[in-house]
């Protein structure tokens, strides 16, 4: 049985390789000259700067294939409980953890901190239709907590525009607890101590980072995997080998050798939802509508390096997110050589911030320098650093990540039923069901796993 996996950023390695690995004969499409799509990391004069995630919270099927990558003995954990700031009225406050949210800290004054007691001693429900993110917190905590809270909390997912990412599409958990629990705290506490008891015993979850930076989990996949994948080889469409038959696809492929057909049993497309729908158009029109529909936003990634003397402020802790409202373009600042080893040389620091996102897209069009200008810039004031930056690095993702707006989850579905009656062609990536890395895996494995057990003469064995 021949593969074709379309895409060689997270989710198309991790299931080309669980293929591989388990007998199948697979071929990897990516138009890129590089692997990893978003992910991507860079050594430069003893920095290491990531542009993609900074760092992964783990999955076990993340875990899974660090380990069958051979790098399990290459994560560096960040400390367990390193404080998070938000920026708000010019200073960054701590955001308390877990319940201490309901009585400390300056980051929520009284009439918020209220609201909040509110909700735990009320009884509300979810109103019929749905709510966008900004809709459902001002509702039920007021605006302070959507800027200073969630606005934050969701940029930093999302790099998303709260008043457009639907609640179902983004927590829907959030929605869950005040419609079961008839208070959103109170539900969040139940399922707080129902996951004590479960992962009793178990390491708390941690944010993980690989040594010798995240693109090397690619690397290791993509050596792994070999001449299996193909680079500078553009997918244009994905059509039936006979139209007439429910079997075999034919890819129509453009490289630099010129324009080429390949030919697979089944089909994964680990391309994000624009080029899914490019290469769908002829054989599932409506799905590739729905999937043409689907908004990214623009991120623009500054590495930076300072000596540490240069930085008047404690970088002790995971860094910042900017509230909504105060006139700045950063989006947040992970204080990367707080978090992981061998980040920067000794005696600096590294600060990886990002601009951009849904509110602000036009920032990611300035030339580079003028956006880590405005970084530096608004460095300095929020982190008192004098002088300039040692090191500086821009990385602009055009189409950083998928907007889950309102309805979202809803059009994936619709995708997902018409899609069941092409048997075969499979999707995966981080617009289906969540944006983090390690969900990306776990959909990844489950294309794969679906298509070994529908194939029995996939020699079960390791192969690679
Ligand atoms: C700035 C940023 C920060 C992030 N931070 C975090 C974080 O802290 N934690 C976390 O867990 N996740 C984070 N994420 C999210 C996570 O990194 C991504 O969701 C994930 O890496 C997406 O992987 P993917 O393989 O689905 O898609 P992509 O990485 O987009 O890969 C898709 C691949 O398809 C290829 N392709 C497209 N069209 C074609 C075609 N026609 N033919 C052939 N190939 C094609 C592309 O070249 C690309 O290589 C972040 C993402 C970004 C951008």
């Amino acid at each position: 049985m021949r593969v074709a996996v379309i895409g060689a950023g997270i989710s198309g390695l991790a299931c080309a390789f669980r293929l591989a690995e388990r007998g199948a004969d697979v071929a990897v499409f990516d138009r890129a000259s590089r692997t990893g799509g978003v992910i991507a990391s860079a050594a430069r004069n003893g920095f290491l700067f990531e542009f993609g995630p900074q760092s992964f919270q783990t999955t076990a099927a993340l875990k899974d294939l660090i380990r069958a990558a051979g790098l399990a003995e290459e994560c560096d954990r960040a400390p367990a409980r390193s404080p998070r700031y938000v920026y708000a009225a010019g200073r960054l406050r701590p955001v308390p953890m877990g319940p201490q949210i309901l009585v400390a800290g300056s980051l929520l004054g009284l009439g918020a901190r209220l609201r909040l007691w509110r909700d735990l001693a009320g009884d509300s429900r979810p109103p019929d239709r749905e709510e966008s993110l900004a809709e459902f917190v001002r509702r039920k905590f007021g605006s302070e907590v959507l800027d200073r809270l969630a606005g934050p909390f969701v940029s930093g997912i999302y790099a998303g525009d709260p008043e457009r990412l639907g609640l179902r599409d983004t927590f829907p958990d959030l929605y869950r607890w005040e419609k079961e629990d008839r208070s959103v705290l109170r539900g969040a506490m139940k399922a707080m101590r129902a996951r004590k008891d479960k992962d009793a015993g178990k390491p708390r979850p941690s944010f993980l980072a690989l040594r010798r930076g995240n693109a090397s989990l690619l690397d290791a996949l993509s050596a792994k995997l070999g001449d299996r994948v193909h680079l500078g080889a553009s997918v244009e469409s994905v059509s039936r080998s006979d139209a007439s038959s429910q079997a075999g696809f034919q890819l129509a492929v453009t490289s630099s050798a010129g324009a080429e057909t390949f030919c697979a049993d089944s089909v994964v497309i680990a391309a994000p939802a624009d080029s899914a729908a490019r290469m769908l158009s002829g054989l599932a029109p409506s799905a590739a509508e729905r999937l043409a529909s689907i908004e990214y936003a623009p991120v623009a990634v500054v590495g930076t390096g300072y000596r540490r003397e240069q930085v008047r402020r404690s970088l002790e802790g995971f860094g910042f997110l900017v509230a909504r409202g105060e006139s700045r373009k950063l989006l947040g600042t992970v204080w990367m050589s707080s978090l992981f080893p061998g980040r920067a040389p000794e005696g600096q620091v590294n600060l990886a911030s990002f601009v951009g996102g849904a509110t602000d897209p036009a920032t990611t069009e300035l030339p580079e320098e003028e956006i880590a200008a405005i970084v530096e810039r608004e460095l300095a004031e929020i982190l008192e650093i004098r002088g300039a930056a040692t090191e500086r690095s821009v990385w602009v993702h055009r189409r950083a990540l998928p907007q889950y707006n309102i309805g979202h989850r809803a059009r994936i579905a619709e995708v997902r039923a018409e899609l069941q009656r092409i048997p075969d062609l499979h999707l995966v990536g981080n617009y289906l069901d969540g944006p983090s890395t390690g969900v990306c895996v776990e959909t990844a494995f489950l294309a794969a796993d679906l298509i070994l057990a529908q194939k029995p003469e996939v020699s079960v064995g390791a192969t690679l």
